[in-house]
């Protein structure tokens, strides 16, 4: 058969390579007839018993959830197990057999595509891709009704372990739990998104995975070899034996070179000179700083606080209470035991977008967006204030304010610190009295007057990815410009090196918590700049080690120095690049 090459997005990273295992979804074969009035109460007692069998089919698993499994998923099995008790799914269908005479599978069936399309129609990402976790438990119903076993491949025993790839329309979490007791190498899907709940569990499990591959369980076979490249979302399939020879050597680098990190978990940040340097954790969820530990961020430098406030459309609440920001961040500080926390306040806006708040600026990226938004919301800012006061009383926190660009909003947010203290001094209610304060310096007249901050605050950490976004004047989330975004730009560097350096000077310290913290091209030339702290995603932060331990800095400060004096681009890339050989 010929070759050919599908296009995915990439959740999980590694290469696999195996062949296919095709899972039809119990959904296609659903038979559709009509029911006697007199089989009515039948129909509904047989759907009854298989959501009743689904129920404890999922309570089995969760008991049964081995110890090293993702933290998430007991999480998301209780999902599952709250969407199969709803009324929309235990008693919704129910009503269509009743009143249309549909057999049980049909008007489940019916029911799930309804409720799928409802939530086509939701804005936000994270909730619409909700729709996935409908879906898979209206498919483990029709498979209790139908009586199809669960599907579990089989691994041929010749074929050797770790095999084989599933391919499905969708996997469910639970499901994949058991794809890896029996050892399967990865798994593709026609549906699924960045944040759909199988895409967490597949980066948690560390298995390649490419999902929202159109067609993919349709144009690929039963036992078709492929190859999945879960870094840049490609699945191969049939490759040619040339293909096949050059993706089994990347496999072997990656796993040879992936393990050799795994090793650095618990080898001090030091460089060849013996200078410390501070590795932290960007998270988004508190759940996420077991990730954290696991990579042994000595902290957490950026936890974006503005995914509490994201994709709430179902609550009847639209802003999370003062208590259920309390109980995140405190959870988070519980689970860091003892690292520092720094929580940077609500960054709404712009590229996250407010459920609460119609965006209708016409630059929203200039508009009304985090510390600006925060400030004209006051009872909004003092809520998230006094949560993180609170939660400081259980563990290192510093927070952290976004965007701020003049002396006034650094005024203004100190003072409503100091009142949101004073309200719980008088409430008796404890917190950290000298919880440091720092800004984020992510706007060029920022980097261009520090001495304002400097005077103000307790630390400083750049944002690159807005720092970038600013300084060369393009819409990091716009396409059509993502060529000019450019984080070697001279004038880039410029506010780097100097921000850094009157950092330094001041003696306040300074990290970077944008995207370039954690890309390893970079981190010789921000050691050279003279930058000590790097806050980045878990999943770099060994890689990132691995080029602190093989960096020193007699040879990389003057090196960087001759760099930040150079204009041409190309002069620059190749002296970026150099810097990895020395
Ligand atoms: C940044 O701008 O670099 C940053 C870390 O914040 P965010 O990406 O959340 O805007
Ligand atoms: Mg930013």
């Amino acid at each position: 058969m010929t070759s050919f090459t599908l296009h995915g997005i990439p959740v999980s990273r590694g290469i696999a390579i195996g062949r296919a295992h095709i899972l039809a979804p119990a959904a296609l074969d659903v038979q559709h007839y009509l029911i006697a009035d007199d089989q009515v109460e039948a129909e509904v007692a047989r759907l009854q018993c298989a959501i009743t069998a689904v129920h404890s089919e999922l309570q089995t698993i969760w008991n049964e959830l081995p110890k090293d499994a993702p933290a998430e998923l007991g999480a998301f099995i209780d999902v599952h197990a709250l969407i199969l008790s709803d009324p929309m799914i235990s008693e919704m269908p129910l009503d269509i057999i009743r009143s249309r005479n549909y057999n049980a599978e049909w008007a489940l069936v019916t029911q799930i595509e309804e409720l799928s399309a409802q939530f086509e129609e939701i804005e936000d990402t994270y909730l619409r891709e909700r729709k996935a976790d409908i879906q898979q438990v209206g498919e483990r119903v029709l498979k209790a009704l139908t009586g199809s076993a669960n599907f579990l491949p089989k691994v041929d025993a010749a074929e050797g372990v770790a095999s084989m790839i599933v391919v499905a329309h969708d996997i469910s979490p639970a499901d994949m739990l058991q794809f890896r007791d029996s050892a399967f190498s990865g798994f593709i899907t026609d549906v699924g998104g960045q944040n759909s709940h199988t895409a967490i569990v597949a980066r948690s499990l560390d298995i390649p995975a490419t999902v929202g591959v159109s067609n993919a369980s349709v144009l690929i076979e039963q036992g078709d070899w492929l190859i999945i490249d879960g870094d840049a979302g490609v699945v191969v399939v049939a490759p040619t034996s040339v293909v096949l020879d050059q993706y089994r050597e990347k496999q072997a680098r990656q796993i040879r070179d992936r393990k050799k990190l795994g090793k650095l978990k618990k080898t001090p940040s030091l460089t060849i000179d013996g200078t410390a340097i501070t590795l932290l954790a960007n998270i988004e969820f508190p759940d996420d700083c077991a990730h954290a530990m696991d990579a042994g961020a000595h902290g957490i430098g950026l936890f974006r606080s503005e995914f509490l406030f994201m994709g709430r459309t179902g609550h009847a609440h639209k802003l999370p209470s003062e208590d259920e920001q309390f109980e995140s961040y405190k959870k988070a500080v519980i689970a860091m035991k003892g690292r520092p926390v720094t929580i940077r306040t609500l960054d709404i806006g712009a590229d996250k977008p407010m459920d609460f708040a119609e965006q209708t600026a016409l630059n929203p990226a200039l508009g009304l967006r985090a510390i600006r938004l925060c400030l004209s919301e006051p009872q909004m800012f003092m809520t998230q204030l006094r949560a993180i006061l609170r939660a400081s009383a259980f563990g290192p926190i510093k927070l952290l304010v976004p965007m701020l660009a003049h002396a006034f909003e650094i005024d203004q947010t100190l003072l409503m610190i100091a009142q949101a203290k004073a309200q719980l001094r008088e409430e008796k209610i404890k917190f950290d009295p000298i919880l440091p304060i720092g800004a984020m310096i992510e706007i060029p007249a920022a980097a261009l007057t520090l001495p304002l901050f400097i005077k103000r605050l307790d630390f400083l950490s750049i944002g690159t990815n807005d720092l970038i976004q600013y300084t060369l004047a393009i819409d990091r989330v716009d396409h059509e410009v993502a060529h000019l975004y450019n984080p070697l730009h001279p004038a880039v560097l410029y506010l780097l090196s100097t921000t850094i350096a009157i950092a330094a000077k001041a003696g306040i310290e300074i990290s970077v918590c944008g995207e370039m913290a954690g890309d390893i091209q970079m981190t010789r030339l921000l050691l050279g700049m003279g930058l000590r702290e790097f806050s980045m995603h878990p999943s770099q932060l060994l890689a990132v080690k691995n080029e602190v331990l093989n960096s020193d800095l007699n040879v990389l400060i003057p090196a960087t120095r001759k760099i930040t004096r150079l204009y041409e681009p190309q002069a620059i890339t190749e002296a970026v690049e150099r810097l990895r050989l020395l």
